[in-house]
């Protein structure tokens, strides 16, 4: 499950063309404990924006798939993002070390 923090939805939504209603409505659903959104799920789990060669809104995605791999730590994580699962490790630490120099 991939939780749409403030304002990510609205990211996403700018970045697909779409305004953030339209988007929300086709593309999210309500967290089971009503306190935000997340990513809709393909029938087999994976994440409805991940396609052939890769995150459709890579240039958007959620903070949750930014902070892969190194805030992903809860039982199962690989199994949600195949994209990201199949991931060249070298790339996945210079991500993770740039967002460090980031933040
Ligand atoms: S990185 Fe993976 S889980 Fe995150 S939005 Fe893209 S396809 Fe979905």
């Amino acid at each position: 499950m991939v939780r749409l923090r403030h304002g990510e939805a609205e990211a996403v939504a700018a970045l697909l063309g779409m305004d953030a209603r339209s988007f929300a409505d086709r593309f999210t659903r309500l967290l089971p404990d009503r306190s935000g959104l997340s990513l809709q799920e393909n029938d087999d789990g994976t994440c409805v924006f991940l396609e052939p060669q890769g995150c459709r809104i890579q240039a958007a995605k959620p903070g949750q798939c930014r902070d892969f791999p190194l805030r992903w730590n809860e039982p199962g994580w690989e199994t949600r993002c195949a994209w990201a699962r199949g991931r060249d490790n070298e790339q996945n630490r210079r991500e993770a070390g740039s967002q460090a120099i980031d933040a």
